[in-house]
């Protein structure tokens, strides 16, 4: 680890919560450099979706590198770029009913979540954006500045404005956040600006989990019909079939004026881009770019991985293993009654809330010191979150569910244990 400490700068993060030097991987598994496996309930948040070196893809990239494929083309077309074009059109939209105009963005999800912002404030010719509590779009300047957490949103790093934040849904008990939000837009008074746009996640990932009701985005939807704002879905995390359908509103039956996808879209590899009504695709050609935008190696992986959507065994699989990980998790906060955790989540997204603090972390700890990566979430890192691949076999999932068990079974041992057998 000493070249990393010495060289590495202080930003680096999860080097510190797996202190391990990976090397290899396979499906849901990492191997270290000592050859340990350990389970990934993390999937590289959220972009292996297909697992670790899925071999489809990974074939289909050897054979485009050794044919001389074209592995940087700026924007031109290549027929890397049309194949997945192509394949986006008959696998995801046409199915679908979606009109959307495809936009490739910088290579990361902040790219695709700035040029979405960038667009519907060029279009309405308005500043103001509205987003919610506790939402993360990402920490380039544009991104950040929607995004809710303060540990991100430091005030040296300027630029915050025009931006309103509004409650998520269920973000206070009791309150009708959509009646909230139409108030403040009909009022003039009330100090917030017609928005170009709002952006939302339709689960909120990195905010704790926090899963908007169908209801509360059809009248999201609503609401920004009326109001003639353009409304900005960020799929980046739980897009990609994350929660059983290949876009996460599919389930609200709601049709965002922009999607901003990113993270497994790629396969595996660094891919971003914008879904664009096609009215409001307004740009002057070149008039928003970027060098490495649309990688052709990512194309071949995003291509090869929109395979898995043909059909309809994707979602039955999503299905199949989040009523798994579902029952899993209320059996072990029922086991552990004392901790006050509760589930939630949706898909292959899932989370142990523990309002306890610290213990989310100590949980994650003692599971990677047991063979398991897994995560937190939550302004407070009070969930526990669970991000297997969507291809996890079902016998690794049960094995890693057990090994969270046992981490919080031993950790409430040990703890019961300086306390002399009291109990917590
Ligand atoms: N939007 C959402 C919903 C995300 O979860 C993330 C990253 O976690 C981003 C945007 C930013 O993506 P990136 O880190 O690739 O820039």
């Amino acid at each position: 680890m000493r070249i990393f400490e010495q060289l590495e700068s202080q930003v680096r993060s999860y080097v510190r919560s797996f202190p391990a030097i990976f090397d290899t991987a396979e499906g849901s598994f990492l191997f270290d450099e000592q050859g340990n496996r350990y389970i990934d309930f993390f999937a590289g948040a959220g972009t292996l979706n297909y697992g670790h070196n899925n071999p489809r893809i990974n074939s289909a990239l050897i054979e485009y590198l050794q044919r001389n494929g074209i592995v940087h083309g700026l924007d031109k077309a290549t027929v890397a770029k049309k194949n997945f074009l192509q394949k986006f059109y008959d696998t995801v939209l046409a199915p679908r009913h979606l009109e959307y105009k495809v936009q490739f963005t910088g290579p990361t999800g902040t790219n695709a979540v700035e040029t979405a912002l960038k667009l519907a404030r060029m279009v309405k010719g308005r500043s103001n954006v509205i987003a919610f509590t506790n939402g993360f779009h990402g920490l380039t300047l544009g991104s950040l500045a929607v995004t809710g957490n303060n540990f991100y949103r430091d005030e040296f790093f300027g630029m915050r404005a025009n931006v309103d934040h509004m409650p998520y849904d269920g973000y206070f008990e009791g309150l009708d956040s959509i009646a909230y939000l139409r108030r403040m837009l009909e009022d003039n008074s009330s100090g917030i600006d017609l928005p170009a746009a709002i952006i939302t996640e339709t689960v909120q990932a990195e905010g704790g989990i926090n899963v908007a009701s169908v209801e509360w985005l059809k009248q999201l939807e609503q609401l920004c019909r009326e109001f003639d704002i353009l409304l900005i879905v960020d799929d980046i995390q739980v897009g990609n079939g994350r929660t059983g359908t290949f876009f996460s509103f599919e389930r609200a039956g709601i049709y965002p004026d922009m999607v901003t996808l990113s993270k497994s879209i790629g396969g595996g590899l660094p891919l971003a881009l914008s879904l664009i009504r096609p009215d409001l695709d307004q740009w002057k050609p070149g008039e928003h770019t970027g060098t490495f935008r649309g990688n052709n190696l990512a194309f071949i992986a995003a291509t090869e991985a929109l395979a898995y959507w043909d059909g309809e065994d994707m979602p039955e699989a999503v299905s199949y293993k989040a009523d798994i990980l579902d029952t899993e998790l209320r059996r072990i906060a029922d086991k552990y009654p004392d901790l006050g955790a509760t589930v939630r989540g949706i898909g292959l997204i899932q989370g142990l809330h523990i309002p306890r603090a610290g213990f989310c972390s100590q949980i994650s700890e003692e599971a990677f010191n047991k063979g398991v990566v897994i995560e937190l979430s939550g302004a407070d890192d009070d969930v526990v979150k669970f991000l297997p691949s969507l291809l996890i076999e079902e016998d690794i999932l049960r094995e890693g569910l057990q090994v969270i068990d046992q981490a919080i079974g031993d950790l409430l041992a040990r703890k019961d244990e300086l306390r002399g057998g009291a109990v917590l």
